[in-house]
């Protein structure tokens, strides 16, 4: 079964999310279990972990369906040693939040050089990053998301995603998730049939299916190939349609969470729908 659903708002609390995701119709769902643009964040409450596990139950939404998002600040790659450390630090708490939500996936963008170290050395301190923080939380999976490419940040090729799981440790606990806006802007078509077949085979031949965990569905405002990362609502960017109706019609993309991060949330109940009604 396909389970779509958005990134929806936790505004107001992380119990909010299950019945913001119930309120559109989605069957997954996307949150920020602090808020995204701050390193601190106070500790989850008793109170809020047992109303968001509730709130979880009765959606009906399985922990394996949802699918949280780090911060944006969070750069495992860091050539500098107190601001990595820092990084670090802020992903096993966002690891032990999940934890304590009952959730088993955590969505991150990999990182950047900041052109200060080489592509492979920031690669390996990203792993390095991974396992440190794994090695101190037993439940959730690391789900390293591909990238547009814009400035220095690693991951939008699909080799980077290959050499982080290398390195990793324990394979039970690392995944990845693909962008349909970011891999078409890294440079991988995806805008006809023909270019999604030949795109996922080149993520099945470089990466492998077998550590697909979750995908983004959004359109891009920006051309293929330019590595900017702009979003756009389904249908209306340079991807179209066929990426769409292609995921929707394929079993590897099943039973894992389809997530919108499109840039109009009003239309996500529309655009929930539509996708459902593109399958055959
Ligand atoms: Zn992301
Ligand atoms: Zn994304």
């Amino acid at each position: 079964m396909k389970r779509v659903g958005a990134h929806v708002s936790a505004a107001g609390g992380v119990d909010k999310a299950p019945l913001n995701a119930q309120a559109i119709n989605a069957k997954a769902f996307a949150l920020f279990t602090k808020n995204q643009r701050r390193w601190q964040a106070k500790p989850l409450s008793e109170d809020a972990i047992a109303a968001f596990k509730k709130n979880l139950r009765e959606v009906e939404i399985l922990p394996d369906y949802v699918l949280p998002h780090d911060s944006y600040l969070i750069n495992l790659g860091h050539p500098g040693p107190d601001e990595l450390q820092k990084s670090r630090g802020a992903f096993l708490d966002e690891l032990q939040r999940c934890e304590q939500l009952g959730l088993k996936l955590l969505n991150f963008h990999p990182g950047a050089h900041l052109g200060k170290i080489s592509e492979r050395e920031s690669l390996n301190r990203i792993a390095d990053s991974i396992n440190w923080a794994l090695d101190q939380t037993s439940q959730v999976t690391a789900v390293i998301e591909n990238t547009a490419g814009q400035g220095t940040t690693l991951g939008h090729q699909f080799e980077h995603l290959a050499h982080i799981i290398e390195r990793v440790g324990d394979k039970e606990r690392v995944g990845v998730c693909l962008d349909t806006c970011h891999t078409f802007a890294a440079g991988y078509d995806l805008s006809t049939e023909e270019a999604c077949e030949k795109t996922f085979l080149e993520f099945e031949q470089i990466v492998g299916f077998k550590w697909l965990r979750g995908m983004h569905l959004n359109d891009s405002k920006s051309d293929l190939g330019s590595r900017v990362d702009r979003h756009d609502s389904l249908g209306k960017g340079k991807l179209g349609w066929n990426v769409f109706h292609y995921i929707m019609n394929d079993d590897r993309f099943e039973d894992m969470p389809l997530i919108l991060e499109t840039t109009d949330s009003a239309l996500w109940p529309e655009e929930i729908h539509q996708l459902y009604e593109l399958i055959k």
